[in-house]
């Protein structure tokens, strides 16, 4: 078998890296040769993950070059979201929990969509259906990255089989998920310590919303007023992001991942404010939206969104 890697998206969360290691445990064990890689370094919580169940960060590479000539993608299929020379190479598989956009291919392809809370179920159900058993290692590591996308299994992405999957997953690993997964997700939400810059970058993806280039990053805290004293330098940073990268909208969501609700912030060309507003059916109020409720950016921020573009 030809090689060919496997990685998550940019800006990686918990669910893009340990996706494509687990991938690749699954996929060697089904006769192919493959590498997990990351397109991005390991957030706060990742690390904590990777610690606990001592487990090699796999490399990192900003682009394919000549290493291989096809990949498989988990946990993204947007080519925004990708490497920056996708284009130059196939795309043999597919395993993913989000719309499909901005994908397209030469060549047929092995492609898993399902609208679950997170690519690390679809993985495990694929570990069902070839019948490979799942590492205990493998197992504490899917059941991280369905606590981190479902917010303990309390966002609104949430389905039965995350649930399931969290409960088989966390026998196999012997964890106590409840106690482990808070312990887990306040591992993530440690931000006194960063820059604005680096906050606004840590959890953000680019939509290509009506020709608009829009930016939506999101950062887990426990204390919400705490985090929005730093209101303004976070405005200052998203609107220097906005002239270097060329964004026409910034929006910051920041979530209280104990209490599930959400302030976002909002920076950026005066004209597409209105449609934010009216996305969220509220004005935007010192340059900010309060969303209770709200935890979810594919589920609750970007369809909403995507409506009004
Ligand atoms: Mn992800
Ligand atoms: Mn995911």
């Amino acid at each position: 078998m030809v090689k060919e890697l496997i990685f998550g998206h940019l800006n990686p969360d918990t669910d893009a890296i340990v996706a494509a290691i687990s991938y690749s445990y699954l996929q060697n064990k089904l006769g192919y040769d493959t590498e997990a890689v990351a397109l991005g370094e390991p957030n706060d919580e990742t690390k904590f993950v990777l610690d606990y169940f001592e487990q090699k960060m796999p490399r990192v590479i900003d682009k394919i070059g000549k290493q291989v000539q096809a990949v498989m993608l988990v946990d993204h299929n947007e080519e925004q979201q990708s490497v920056a020379d996708i284009k130059d190479v196939t795309v043999t598989h597919v395993v993913d929990h989000h719309r499909i956009a901005h994908f397209q291919t030469n060549s047929p392809l092995f492609y898993r969509a399902e609208p679950v809370g997170c690519t690390s179920t679809i993985l495990w159900k694929l570990y069902g259906e070839f019948n490979i058993e799942i590492p205990q290692k493998i197992a504490g590591l899917m059941l991280s990255a369905i606590i981190s996308d479902t917010l303990l299994l309390k966002s609104p992405t949430t389905t039965d089989d995350d649930r399931q999957a969290v409960k088989e997953l966390a026998q196999i690993a012997q964890i106590d998920y409840p106690e482990y997964g808070l312990q887990m997700l306040k591992a993530g939400t440690n931000i006194a310590a960063k820059t604005a810059a680096d906050l606004i970058d840590a959890d953000a993806k680019s939509f290509d919303m009506g020709g608009n280039n829009v930016r939506i990053a999101q950062v887990n805290v426990v204390d919400l007023p705490e985090a929005l004293t730093r209101q303004e330098e976070f405005e200052e940073a998203m609107e220097q992001s906005n002239q270097t990268n060329g964004y026409d909208l910034f929006l910051l969501a920041i979530t209280n991942v104990l209490d599930s609700d959400t302030t976002m912030i909002t920076v950026g060309k005066k004209e597409l404010l209105p449609k934010v507003s009216t996305a969220f059916k509220q004005e935007i109020k010192d340059g900010r939206l309060d969303l209770p409720g709200v935890v979810s950016r594919k589920k609750q921020i970007v369809p909403p969104l995507q409506k009004q573009f």
